[in-house]
């Protein structure tokens, strides 16, 4: 079978409600890859229950749904998924790529963020650790088709990282490389707090031997008084009935230049119009909240 050019998704964490960042990021991905004739896949990114919002899943759907977002096939749910993350922990653990590590967040505090190593020899046993990849000294880089090269040394930056937490749970590094190249996607299209996790995403997919796919990382959006809207700030939840105002002025927000009549059309004639004028090199590197209103 012949694989397709183009294979596109939207992978949402149901630990929250869509806002308008997650419908940016949603609306590049599913425009990129409708204007490339390309399928776009949806992934529930659902590895950390006790995290989840109730309803969020169901409200997600419901709200790409009423945005007049269409998907390809079933959604996929990365809580049944574990026994594919299980066959590739085990593999890397058995060839000594990954370790077990005991360290508390106590004894981890004073490094910030970065593991030192500390129990990459310590031959721990698996149970009640957390499993660490071994990272190289080296720097992986790649280009992004916004945001341009960017690059990391993951040795100095990052440190082995953690791909199964202490408490069983599947860390979203690994997860994502996995099921992104088990779907066969080609374009990751996604917002740009995740570029410094493309790296790690990079050597796992190298030492998989997986193929590495193209990124395009939309930008932040910045509130004018500086705060991210994302997850860790609290933003409106996208409201159905304002469906066709907040794709216009998410679609400003990439660049693009929706005409004015599209003011009273369905979300689906916006998205048809949108996949028909997509631009790709008109999205913006940074952003803030009030300039998605210019125009
Ligand atoms: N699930 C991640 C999030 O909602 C996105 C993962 C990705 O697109 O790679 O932030
Ligand atoms: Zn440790």
């Amino acid at each position: 079978m012949k694989s397709p050019a183009y294979i596109g998704r939207f992978a949402p964490t149901p630990s929250g409600f869509l806002h308008f960042g997650s419908l940016v990021a949603a609306l590049a991905s599913y425009l990129d890859a409708r204007s490339a004739g390309g399928q776009w896949l949806l992934r529930m990114e659902d590895l950390d229950p006790p995290r989840e919002a109730p309803g969020a899943q169901a409200a997600i759907l419901h709200t790409l749904e009423n945005y007049g977002f269409e998907w390809d096939g079933e959604v996929v749910y990365q809580s049944q998924r574990h026994a594919a993350y299980d066959e590739v922990i085990d593999r890397l653990f058995s060839h000594g790529l990954a370790y077990a590590c005991t360290c508390s967040r106590k004894q981890l505090e004073r490094h910030h963020g970065i593991y030192p190593g500390l129990c990459r020899n310590a031959g721990h046993a698996r149970q009640d650790a957390a499993i660490r990849l071994r990272v190289p000294e080296l720097s992986y880089h790649f280009i992004d088709r916004v945001q341009g090269l960017f690059e990391q040394h993951l040795g100095r930056k990052v440190g082995d990282f953690v791909i199964r937490r202490r408490d069983g749970l599947y860390a979203y590094q690994l997860a994502v490389v996995l099921d992104d190249a088990w779907q066969g996607v080609t374009d990751i299209v996604r917002g740009a707090d995740l570029l410094d996790s493309t790296p790690r995403q990079l050597y796992l997919q190298e030492l998989l031997g997986l193929r590495q796919p193209r990124y395009l990382h939309v930008p932040l959006i910045i509130q004018p008084d500086g705060h991210k809207l994302g997850k860790s700030y609290r933003s409106a939840p996208l409201q159905g009935d304002a469906a066709t105002p907040l794709l216009l002025r998410a679609l400003r927000a990439l660049g693009q230049k929706p005409e004015q009549a599209l003011a009273g059309s369905h979300p689906r004639e916006v998205l048809a119009w949108a996949t028909g004028h997509w631009n790709a090199g008109a999205i913006p590197r940074t952003l803030t909240l009030a300039e998605a209103d210019l125009h």
